[in-house]
């Protein structure tokens, strides 16, 4: 990476920073009391005990910057109140403090007793990294590839439309029914959902839409933002963009987001404040739904039919960032025979070390499968078959694990979970029987 001038450096970050520091920035920068009791919250500690993988450790890099920008004596004499003046070298040696130790969990947060959010802290850190040309290069890519399929999207309608097809010809061989659909840019749908890449985010939910008779559409975009991983909310807002203009176009009272921590937490939360105003249509998880769906008994699950011992993975987005706790466990008491409770869980569950960008970072695997000691210490005590997990950043770290210390588990998504649990009219189960022309 080419060197800059420390003056033009000093200038940017300043500007940046002005930005970023809104309220709850500020309160993360000023309320530390440096008592340390977050260090055992961290996965990353955790795994590793050193001082760089406490969190208030990483905070302190952006404090140290910040006091120097806009501390009126950090300015004049930097050493007399700890700021750090801005320049390449400290830049670069906060790429591993950011993008590869933290994933941004919020762990931390919820064990302060002063309520410090690290996360929000490494967020800006990131942000200053992705501005100044030192963000990970594969962020970049998905992030810009999202964009590109907007506005490349008349020439990759087809094969996306193909692809879907194919899908749909799997859908009607589950369900039995050569009519069932997944349609795509149905105006006057009820739910647009928007998955991820990868047929396992498409076909169980479409199974479910079928069985429920949910009036549906499929998202031409996927829900992933790599904008926020990035740090970059003008991206990030520019990424959700297209789905919003999606939703609005088509009319849908809702948009339903795929079984994923940060793409739901984005919509859901974040992104309303970056367009100034309420979305036009309720956002919910595929989760939410699911759970939904089962209270009010529209799907007739056999939990039988998933006898094995499952344990459930709290994405940290979906459950302490999203509040997202009982309706996971809504759809396991339905749909499995043998639910065994990881500990700690649900909002004080370990991060499995995936999220934040991390599992599509080939060279901080090594970080990564490391800070994942915990999440396999739990998973181990459980004596669980299966793990079930509603994120698919963390299903991946979870496969990862599996495969790196030989956990001898199943990693799934509930969606799959109730699919296989589903039964049709007449007794069916999605695909063991032959294609027939049914109705459910
Ligand atoms: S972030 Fe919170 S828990 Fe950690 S040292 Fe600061 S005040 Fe203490
Ligand atoms: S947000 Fe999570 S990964 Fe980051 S410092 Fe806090 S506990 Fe550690």
């Amino acid at each position: 990476m080419g060197k800059s001038d420390n003056t033009e450096l000093t200038k940017k970050a300043r500007e940046l920073l002005r930005k970023q520091v809104d309220r709850k920035l500020a309160a993360a920068l000023e309320t530390c009391v440096r008592c340390g009791i977050c260090a055992e919250s961290c996965h990353y500690y955790v795994a590793d005990p050193r001082p760089e993988h406490v969190p208030a450790y990483r905070a302190e890099k952006l404090r140290q910057i910040y006091r120097g920008l806009f501390d009126p004596i950090g300015r004049i004499a930097p050493g007399w109140v700890g700021a750090v003046p801005v320049s390449d070298q400290m830049l670069d040696s906060l790429v591993e403090t950011s993008f590869a130790s933290c994933t941004m969990c919020r762990r931390c947060t919820v064990n302060c007793p002063m309520g410090v959010d690290n996360a929000l802290v490494v967020r800006a850190i990131r942000s200053l990294l992705t501005a100044t040309g030192r963000a990970p290069e594969m962020l970049e890519q998905l992030a810009e590839a999202a964009i590109m399929r907007e506005e490349g999207l008349e020439y990759i309608k087809d094969l996306f439309l193909e692809q879907i097809a194919e899908l749909e010809n799997e859908l009607r061989e589950k369900v039995g029914d050569l009519k069932a659909r997944i349609p795509v840019e149905e105006q006057g749908a009820e739910i647009l959902y928007v998955a991820l890449s990868g047929a396992h985010t498409i076909l169980p939910a479409s199974v479910l839409f079928y069985a429920t008779g949910t009036s549906w559409s499929l998202s031409l975009f996927e829900a992933a933002n790599y904008g926020v991983f990035l740090g970059d909310t003008p991206r990030a807002k520019r990424i959700t963009q297209r789905i919003v203009d999606e939703a609005t176009r088509l009319g849908v009272k809702e948009v339903v987001v795929s079984e994923c921590g940060h793409a739901y937490t984005t919509l859901r939360w974040e992104a309303p404040n970056w367009f100034g105003k309420p979305f036009p249509f309720r956002v919910r998880s595929l989760v939410e739904v699911m759970a939904e769906w089962i209270e009010k008994g529209k799907l007739k699950l056999d939990p039988t039919r998933n006898r094995l011992a499952v344990t459930y993975h709290d994405s940290c987005n979906l459950a302490r960032n999203s509040g997202l706790i009982e309706e996971p466990r809504t759809i396991l008491n339905a749909c499995v025979t043998d639910f065994r409770e990881m500990t700690p869980n649900k909002q004080h569950n370990y991060c499995c070390g995936g999220g934040a960008g991390l599992v599509a970072l080939p060279e901080f695997s090594e970080q990564r499968l490391n800070a994942g000691k915990p999440k396999v210490k739990q998973i181990k005590a459980t004596g669980a078959s299966i793990v079930a997990a509603s994120c698919d950043n963390c299903r991946h770290q979870l496969g990862e694990l599996n495969e790196h210390y030989e956990m001898g588990v199943e990693v799934i998504g509930l969606a799959e979970l109730v699919v296989n649990a589903l039964v049709l009219d007449k007794g069916r189960v999605p695909g063991k029987e032959p294609v027939v022309a049914a109705t459910v």
